[in-house]
């Protein structure tokens, strides 16, 4: 069948990304019920090609989708992992990680929230003392990249310290995953996340955590702190049914199945280096512009640029946004407290032309402010 092409936004937002019009599509599609067969075999390939992504044995580890966002994941793995009477370690030096410890205090779980500056890679030292001082942690969760900030965090050294002392390790992988190539186990991780609509390019309402399937098992003895985001409750009825426990987002899932045959066809290092295409081409329209980063070129993830305000009073974040905004191009307000910045990321279904596209609009914005350029700062 032949639909019309549909309007092409840039979203240089960090997630939901620009998907293509064949994902779009792909929801299009006759009503089924999820419980059918047919829609249970879609599922397992699904389940599997998440696995494979980040190289994993689909003996040794498995996927347990959910329906929801991506900070879903977050709480699945810190509310199912955490057996009695042991402790949570948050590496934390950004926002998300504040999102795995707010987490950790609504579920009233022991843990330790091991700050650093947002805009420094945690110092592993530090970790490893805090582990050696507090045998009593089962599990060490840290993000990948920080997308406050696009920070990237040495998951694997992290996962290696967590190992040495015995403890489980989750990443948040959601604005990593199927972008920045992971090895599961290379990496020393036991569960990542994400969710449908940033790496893979899909939609939203698809999440998933993909880990080892042993620690999963062995969680059935761990306390029961959520009904309906529990990780072994979904995975054991996946296990004996092939279906989710509770209603999937199907519509989503179609989407998910085509996003993931054309992660296939495009290839993972043709995925990275277009990603890096992309993230080169913002750093090359605001070095130009004379605008700067907030954290250190060599720490950025390569998918996420934050960008400090200029001190120049025509300067308007809002304007500049909406002047984008309606000439297909999103910008997105940054998420670090005592710096005003703002991001645009590399994720999606774009590439280094788009962001040529982008930067015509973002030059003739700043224009129309009176906004100075090179950017002015005042120290
Ligand atoms: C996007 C994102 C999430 C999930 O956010 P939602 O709003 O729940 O989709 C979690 N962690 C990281 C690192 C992210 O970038």
């Amino acid at each position: 069948m032949e639909f019309p092409s549909i309007k092409r936004n840039i979203l240089l937002n960090p997630g939901p990304s620009t998907t293509t019009d064949t994902v779009k599509y792909a929801q299009v599609v006759p009503d089924i019920c999820p419980r059918e067969k047919e829609f249970a075999g879609l599922m397992k390939g699904l389940r599997e090609d998440l696995v494979r992504i980040v190289h994993g044995d689909t003996q040794k580890y498995t996927s347990v989708l959910f329906c929801g966002s991506g900070t879903l994941n977050i709480d699945v793995c810190l509310n199912s992992l955490l057996p009695a009477g042991k402790k949570i370690l948050v590496v934390n030096n950004g926002a998300y990680s504040t999102r795995a410890v707010e987490i950790c205090e609504h579920y009233g779980m022991p843990h330790i929230d091991l700050k650093f500056p947002v805009d420094q890679q945690p110092d592993l030292a530090l970790v490893e003392k805090t582990l050696r001082d507090n045998p009593d942690i089962a599990l060490v969760h840290t993000t990948h990249n920080e997308t406050g900030t696009g920070i990237l965090n040495p998951i694997r050294e992290i996962g290696a310290l967590a190992h040495r002392y015995g403890a489980v390790f989750t990443v948040d992988t959601t604005s990593t995953y199927a972008m920045r190539p992971i090895d599961i186990e290379a990496d020393n991780i036991d569960f990542c996340m994400a969710s449908a609509q940033k790496g893979l390019m899909a939609m939203t309402g698809l999440s998933f955590v993909v880990g080892n399937r042993a620690l999963i098992e062995a969680s059935a003895a761990y306390p029961t702190r959520s009904y309906y985001c529990n990780l072994f409750l979904q995975y054991d009825y996946f296990e004996k049914t092939g279906e989710m426990h509770f209603t999937p987002p199907v519509q989503t899932i179609y989407a998910a199945l085509q996003a993931l045959k054309e992660y296939w066809a495009e290839g993972e290092e043709a995925k990275w280096a277009r990603h890096t295409r992309v993230f080169n081409a913002i750093h090359a329209g605001l070095d130009e512009l004379g605008f700067r980063d907030a954290v250190r070129r060599e720490w950025q993830s390569g998918l996420v640029v934050s960008v400090v305000y200029p001190d120049d009073p025509n300067w308007n974040f809002e304007k500049v946004h909406n002047y984008c905004y309606e000439r297909g191009f999103t910008i997105y307000p940054g998420k670090i407290s005592t710096t005003n910045t703002f991001r645009l990321c590399a994720l999606g279904a774009i590439d280094e032309a788009d962001i040529r596209d982008f930067f015509v609009v973002f030059r003739a914005a700043l224009k129309e402010l009176g906004v100075q350029t090179p950017a002015l700062y005042n120290n």
